[in-house]
């Protein structure tokens, strides 16, 4: 797909969804987002995108918006993303994350909508027994934040059989880092994400990291993850709409790299000159000690490929996103 096309974007205004628009708002695209600002940040979008501030559960809303003219496609990032917090809320998790994706399905199949592009995760595989991981690895999510993204590729697998949606499932593993051109970054509050927390730690924002725990079956003991640029994420959203003219998709999207929480630590303090207080304290519940995608599917089917292959670039752009914006969005330095 190159000619300009027309989509929607939920939870636009989210991290990796602020990434997307910006990518698909430099290549021409009209870009309209729907998001309720909980999570997200007007300041993260170009300011000549349309903001349609709402509730996905406002069906109401969404169908005027979805009513609005021919959409080329939907992208889909509107979610609560806390692994922890969906085991202590499973119902709230699988209900609002779930339910309502199910609704927004539905939704695109009653107004025509041609493509679809779910925001997905690696939490669809629990604790993997082999690595890294390929799309045809055995799918147990390990919690109800998984299951509830499970739910939604079930559902638009259905979608297609049916009704011909044409869908692109994108299983994120770690997203990390900020726009190059400092135009959007990561802010989420209260944040959970390592590379933020130890980014304020070395810059005294905060007093300390705490790494949860270091008696993991890893060389160091602590948990390896596979960070990904968030920028590189959102070319691949470019790449996937694309590749959607000759049928559905689902991809995993690393960089083929694990980093452990020692490492991403170490890589701060080079890049920032700053030294890291921290403290190691138990496990935190439901994290395996291994996550690494293979993206080989993408890369050999669509030709994307990550830019920033090294954690320390990755890093640097997260660190100059945070020393212009010491207290997020809407507070500049
Ligand atoms: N982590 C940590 N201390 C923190 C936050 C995270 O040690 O304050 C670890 C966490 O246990 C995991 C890794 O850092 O092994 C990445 O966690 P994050 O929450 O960034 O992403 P997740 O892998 O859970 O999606």
């Amino acid at each position: 797909m190159t000619q300009p096309v027309r989509v929607l974007v939920t939870g636009g205004a989210g991290f990796v969804g602020s990434h997307v628009v910006w990518a698909l708002h430099d290549r021409g695209d009209e870009v309209v987002v729907y998001d309720n600002l909980r999570q997200g940040h007007r300041e993260a979008l170009p300011t000549s995108v349309e903001l349609v501030e709402a509730e996905l559960a406002d069906e109401t809303t969404l169908d005027a918006t979805l009513g609005r003219g021919r959409w080329d496609g939907v992208l889909h990032f509107a979610a609560l993303s806390l692994v922890g917090e969906s085991m202590q809320r499973p119902f709230h998790y699988l209900t609002e994350n779930g339910g309502l994706g199910i609704r927004l399905i539905d939704a695109c199949v009653r107004h025509k909508v041609g493509r679809f592009i779910l925001s997905s995760t690696a939490a669809l595989f629990g604790n993997p027994e082999t690595l890294p991981i390929t799309e045809t690895t055995r799918i147990d999510p390990g919690s109800p934040y998984g299951e509830s993204k499970l739910m939604i590729e079930r559902t638009l697998y259905w979608a297609d059989r049916i009704h011909r949606l044409r869908y692109a499932c994108l299983r994120y593993f770690n997203a990390a880092g900020a726009d190059a051109d400092g135009r959007s970054g990561e802010d989420h509050r209260p944040e959970t994400h390592l590379i933020p927390l130890v980014i304020d730690a070395a810059l005294g924002l905060r007093p300390e990291i705490t790494v949860f725990g270091n008696d993991y079956p890893t060389p160091d003991g602590t948990c390896i993850r596979d960070y990904v640029h968030v920028s590189d994420l959102a070319q691949a959203h470019l790449a996937a709409l694309a590749k959607l003219q000759d049928g559905s998709v689902t991809y995993n999207l690393g960089s083929g790299t694990g980093n452990s929480v020692l490492e991403v630590i170490r890589s701060v303090e080079r890049v920032s000159g700053r030294s890291v207080p921290m403290r190691v304290v138990g496990r935190r519940p439901g994290d395996p000690a291994v996550l690494v995608a293979s993206s080989e599917l993408i890369r050999s089917q669509t030709g994307w490929a990550p830019r920033f292959t090294q954690l320390d670039d990755i890093v640097a752009s997260a660190l100059a996103w945070r020393r212009r914006n010491p207290n997020g969005y809407g507070n500049a330095a």
